[in-house]
């Protein structure tokens, strides 16, 4: 699936105020400097969709992008960054909570880790709770670039190897590099025949 449009459509912190139109959600998410702007600039091959960050944790809003008339690209605050106060992390969790478990029209979250570090507590428990609430999810290793191909074979299959001890069947992943354009063809494809499943069997 080639992007050819994208658009910037609405930026809130509550999901009755996201777009109220059946066209599915395509959700990314990760730790703040997952380098989840970066991903998704390069997935649309546009140069400020989302705006890397120059302070992480800054963007705390459901941000929606009409992608080819035809699905929305749903770019999600940044978790886990340790500059937030306790009560805004509060309030992060309540309406990215209400957003996953209320937004019917969310088809796929991309759940975004560094290919670099080792499967943190925070990104475990999400992908738990995740998990828990049946919310159809895949996981987009990040900036490969940055490790050699064999070392990040290996941080990918160590990760899998410490979900496969809490899970049965292990989520679809990707391996990315923004900078290389790696993995954008991948993404795309999946969202492409994702796209043409449910128009045959979904209806919201
Ligand atoms: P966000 O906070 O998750 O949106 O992360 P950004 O996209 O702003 O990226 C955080 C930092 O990682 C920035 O300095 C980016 O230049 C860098 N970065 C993001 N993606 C890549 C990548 O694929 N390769 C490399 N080498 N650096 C990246």
């Amino acid at each position: 699936m080639q992007i050819t449009t994208a658009s910037f459509v609405i930026s809130n912190t509550s999901v009755e105020q996201c777009p109220k139109d059946n066209r599915p959600d395509f959700a990314f998410i990760g730790r703040s400097n997952v380098g989840k702007s970066s991903l998704i600039n390069a997935l649309c091959q546009r140069k400020n969709l989302a705006k890397t960050s120059s302070r992480p944790g800054k963007t705390q809003l459901i941000n929606h992008f009409l992608i080819n008339e035809r699905w929305y690209l749903v770019d999600l605050p940044g978790y886990g960054y340790a500059r937030v106060s306790k009560k805004s992390k509060k309030q992060f969790q309540q309406y990215i909570t209400k957003y996953f478990k209320e937004r019917k029209q969310l088809c796929c979250a991309f759940i975004l880790l560094d290919i670099r570090h080792d499967p943190q507590p925070i990104d475990k428990e999400f992908i738990r709770w995740m998990g828990e609430a049946q919310i159809p999810f895949v996981l987009v290793f990040t900036k490969a670039d940055k490790l050699s191909a064999k070392k990040a074979e290996a941080q990918v299959s160590n990760y899998l190897t410490t979900l496969e001890e809490e899970w049965d069947a292990l989520p679809q992943h990707f391996v990315t590099s923004a900078a290389k354009l790696q993995g954008m063809e991948a993404l795309q494809g999946f969202i492409g025949s994702t796209l043409d499943e449910i128009s045959t069997i979904k209806t919201f």
